[in-house]
Order: structure tokens, then C-alpha cells, then sequence
């Protein structure tokens, strides 16, 4: 280890203590909390963010990451002490250049601002966020004005904050290969939608045993509860402490079975992958998932891929009927399957199916990106989304509440955001193929043996946390960058059988 690199150990050290301790008050809170906690635990949540952010952004930091970027120190850093530095650089970067009072005043916006779109998004009454959204996105964009180099695109900035090596130029590629494919398929799937009958998984389903599948099938997978625990929160979601505290929730409603146990087999995905991080990265900067992207990678990988792949479910449809034989014995395995493989365009994106959901983060891609080039106003959001959802869904929103206001993340200062969802989902499709040549894949998934798959995962991808870049991964482990012909071909292929097309 590099004497310079040393030094910087003691303030890692702290940062993961501290950022160990608010994940797990966050979590606490989304869980098991008390309602009327929320207020006096935020304070504490305030208290230890700001030790957290100067335990990093401090001088001292800051010349230890000025040498340590020099050429002479980097030859002498490891992998891992590499992406450590790159990491601390890129986010001091965007930090330090913020003058910090507008910094605090954007922070205090930002924690309002979720409040204005609750109540905004209940009443259905968008004016009441537009002045909100206005003023947030002007901050935004004398942010990212602040870290731009010469004729840099505003928006390009935001994207590689989330995804390394995507910006305009891959995004509008992507998305355009998707209008000519992904279109017109849509289209002649809907025309035989009424083909498939799904509603059987809306039948009274007991909770208590919706709870005991779900920890069932999150076992099956390989969610290791050695390693993890379950809860229930509102919306699921998973986080983690370290590679061997990694949590994940699930919501339950009595009339939808799909719902619940496809969103364990999805945060199991993301679980998967934060316990198969590697010992000696966990617990540093360069310890966590890869990115947004990646992360969605493993979730849909595992969710659509695995979760709605008939021999998945080959040797387990039984053991589903009999956690619910009233409701399920009536259902053959082929109505079962083309049930949860079903099409619909609908007006909410999390409630979309596989083969609709990239075009719901194509309509936020070209809205965010118009509006950080200043072509469309706030004003004209809810008539430009409604459109958009009539051109490609063939739908139009019949209030905002369900348009342009249905997502927290404008609220929450998170632009750029969005298209990690659909790069996820079609990284799932590349790897899949990858995986296909590599080992007999649907004859693991009809043994019931998924160990070999996400052993082979775990050694390609999810070992190496942020030591590889996005692109890096993936040609390491499948021999090409990005490529969303995979993607486009999985769809087709399946929804073609599917639906008989
Ligand atoms: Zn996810």
C-alpha cells in the first residue's frame, strides 16, 4: 500500500462507520420505526449526514487525493486503491464546487419538495409542484454549470454522474432502436392481448402465506439469510450495511400474488449482487454495486429473465399451487406462465410489464433531456407527457396523477436518473445470451439449480464492486461494450412465442 494512500485510511474508515450507521437508521425507518419517531430521528439523520460529508470534504482529504492522483502515486496504487480515489475525486468534484450556502438552500428545497409532491400528486393538482420543479431544476443546472467543460451538454453530465460512459449520444441511439423495434411490436401484441386471461393472481391470496412463499422463493434463488434479513415496507427496496448485512423488503396486498413475489425475486437480484461484492472491497468507497444500471441489470435479470422463464418455474409451480391450492389448482402451468408474461400498455411505469417498461423511461429520457436544453418549459410537462404516452402507449393519462406526477424522483433532485432503468433491462437481455452460450442454461433453471448461474455471476460481475466501469464489465465477461441488439432480440423472441405472433 502506497504511504500517501495510508493516510487516507483513517477517513474512509470513519465515513463507512457513519454511513454504515444512517443505512441502517434508514432502514429502521421504512420498516419497524414508530410514525411519530420520524421527526427527533431526523435530527439525528441531519447530525450524522453532515460528519459523514466532512469526514470526506475536509483539506486534508483533498491534498491527500491531489497526490494521490498524481502520475508517480498511481503507478503505485492497487486496483482496488484505484477505484477508491477515483470514486472520492469524482464525488468530491461535484461537491466542492458548490458554493455551500446554495448548497444548504438546495438541500432545503430538495426536503420540502417531496412533501409539495405528495400532497400535489393527491389532489392531482400540478401547478401546486411546477413552481417547486422550476426552481429545483435551475439549481440543478447551475450545479452541473459549475463542473462544465467547454460545449459539454448539461444533461451529459447528469448521465455520467449515473452511468459512466452513457450520455446523449449512446441514450438517443438506444431509444431510437427501440422506437423502430420495440413499436411496432407493442402494437401487435396488444391486438391479441384479450388471449391471455391473468385474472387469477388477483383472487384473495392469504398474507401470512404470501409472506412464507416469498421467503421461500427469495431462498430458492440464493438470497442467503445468513446474510440478509426480510421486512415490509411500503414500496420494496433493498440496502445494505456490508456484503454480509444486505436487507431487502416486500409489500403484500391480499388480491395480487404477482406483485409480491415478483418484487422479492427482484430485490433479491439486488441482494444477490451486493453479498457477492468481494471481502477485501466491502466496507470501502469501491465496495458497492458498479451503478444504477448494473444494479437494475441483476434485479430484472433475476425478476424477468429467471422469474418469468417457464423453466424456472418447472419444478416449483407445485409447491406455489400448494401454498394456495383454492386459488391456483384451477390454473395449468401454461395458463399460469403466459399469465405473468402478459402485456398491457398501462399509465404507471413500476407497474409495467418486461416489454412496455423501456417505453415509459424513453418518454422521462426525452423530457429531462429537452428540458435541461431549455426547449420545453415546466409549464408545458403534463401536455408534452400526455402526448408522448398517446404517441407510443396508445394511452392518455386521465389526470396528472397519473401522468406527469406519478414519479418521486423530479422530487427528489434525481435527473439523469431515469435511463439506468432501461440500460438495466437490456444489459439483462446481453448477459443472458452470454450466459446461454456458456452453460446449459434453461437446463439449470428446469434442475432447479441456480448455483452454477449465479456462481458464474459472481465471479464475472458482482465480485469486482466499483473496480470496473459499467462498459468494462460487461466486455470483460461477454467479449462486447453495450449492445442493445440483445435486448431488442429477447423481446422478440419471447413475446413472439408468448403471443404466438
Ligand atoms: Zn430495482
Amino acid at each position: 500500500m502506497s504511504k500517501t494512500f495510508e493516510k487516507l485510511n483513517p477517513y474512509l474508515e470513519k465515513s463507512m462507520a457513519i454511513e454504515t450507521a444512517l443505512a441502517l437508521l434508514s432502514w429502521d425507518m421504512e420498516t419497524l420505526a414508530p410514525a411519530d419517531s420520524i421527526d427527533y430521528t431526523s435530527k439525528v439523520v441531519g447530525i450524522l449526514s453532515g460528519e459523514s460529508f466532512s469526514s470526506i470534504v475536509n483539506d486534508e482529504v483533498k491534498d491527500l487525493l491531489k497526490q494521490l492522483n498524481t502520475e508517480k502515486e498511481q503507478t503505485q496504487l492497487s486496483i482496488k486503491e484505484k477505484a477508491i480515489v477515483k470514486n472520492l475525486t469524482k464525488s468530491m468534484e461535484q461537491m466542492e464546487k458548490i458554493p455551500p450556502e446554495e448548497y444548504q438552500a438546495y438541500s432545503e428545497l430538495t426536503a420540502k419538495a417531496q412533501n409539495i409532491w405528495v400532497r400535489a400528486k393527491k389532489n392531482n393538482r400540478y401547478e401546486d409542484f411546477a413552481p417547486t420543479l422550476s426552481e429545483m431544476l435551475t439549481y440543478q443546472k447551475k450545479f452541473i454549470g459549475y463542473r462544465q467543460k467547454e460545449d459539454e451538454n448539461l444533461y451529459d453530465i447528469l448521465l455520467d454522474d449515473y452511468e459512466e460512459g452513457f450520455t446523449t449520444k449512446e441514450l438517443d441511439a438506444f431509444f431510437e432502436q427501440l422506437k423502430k423495434t420495440i413499436l411496432p411490436l407493442v402494437k401487435k401484441v396488444t391486438a391479441k392481448n384479450d388471449t391471455i386471461d391473468k385474472s387469477f393472481l388477483y383472487r384473495n391470496y392469504d398474507i401470512n402465506q404470501q409472506k412464507s412463499f416469498a421467503r421461500y422463493i427469495a431462498g430458492y434463488i440464493g438470497f442467503d439469510f445468513n446474510r440478509g434479513v426480510m421486512a415490509e415496507s411500503e414500496h420494496p427496496f433493498t440496502t445494505n450495511l456490508h456484503n454480509h448485512d444486505v436487507r431487502i423488503t416486500n409489500h403484500y396486498y391480499e388480491d395480487n400474488l404477482e406483485s409480491a413475489i415478483f418484487s422479492i425475486i427482484h430485490e433479491g437480484g439486488h441482494a444477490i449482487y451486493e453479498m457477492g461484492v468481494a471481502d477485501d472491497l466491502t466496507q470501502t468507497p469501491a465496495g458497492a454495486g458498479m451503478s444504477m444500471g448494473i444494479h437494475e441489470s441483476q434485479s430484472r435479470f433475476f425478476e424477468n429473465v429467471i422469474g418469468r422463464n417457464p423453466a424456472f418455474w418447472e419444478p416449483i409451480y407445485d409447491k406455489l399451487v400448494s401454498y394456495f391450492p383454492e386459488q391456483l389448482s384451477d390454473i395449468s402451468f401454461d395458463h399460469f406462465i403466459r399469465a405473468i408474461n402478459k402485456s398491457e400498455p398501462g399509465l404507471i411505469r413500476t407497474e409495467a410489464d418486461e416489454l412496455t417498461y423501456s417505453l415509459h423511461i424513453m418518454i422521462r429520457y426525452e423530457l429531462e433531456r429537452a428540458l435541461f436544453s431549455d426547449e420545453i418549459t415546466v409549464d408545458e410537462l403534463p401536455s408534452l407527457w400526455n402526448q408522448k404516452y398517446e404517441e407510443y402507449l396508445g394511452i392518455t393519462p386521465p389526470d396528472n396523477t397519473q401522468g406527469v406526477l406519478q414519479d418521486v424522483h423530479w422530487a427528489l433532485g434525481s435527473y439523469g436518473y431515469f435511463p439506468s432503468y432501461a440500460i438495466g433491462s437490456a444489459i439483462s437481455a446481453q448477459i443472458y445470451y452470454h450466459l446461454c452460450d456458456k452453460m446449459p442454461f434453461e437446463q439449470y433453471l428446469k434442475e432447479g439449480n441456480l448455483t452454477v448461474i449465479r456462481e458464474y455471476l459472481k465471479d464475472h460481475l458482482h465480485k469486482y464492486g466499483t473496480t470496473k466501469t459499467t462498459m468494462e464489465l460487461l466486455k470483460d465477461m461477454t467479449g462486447e461494450e453495450f449492445n442493445a441488439d440483445y435486448y431488442v432480440r429477447y423481446l422478440e423472441e419471447k413475446f413472439t412465442k408468448i403471443y404466438e405472433l
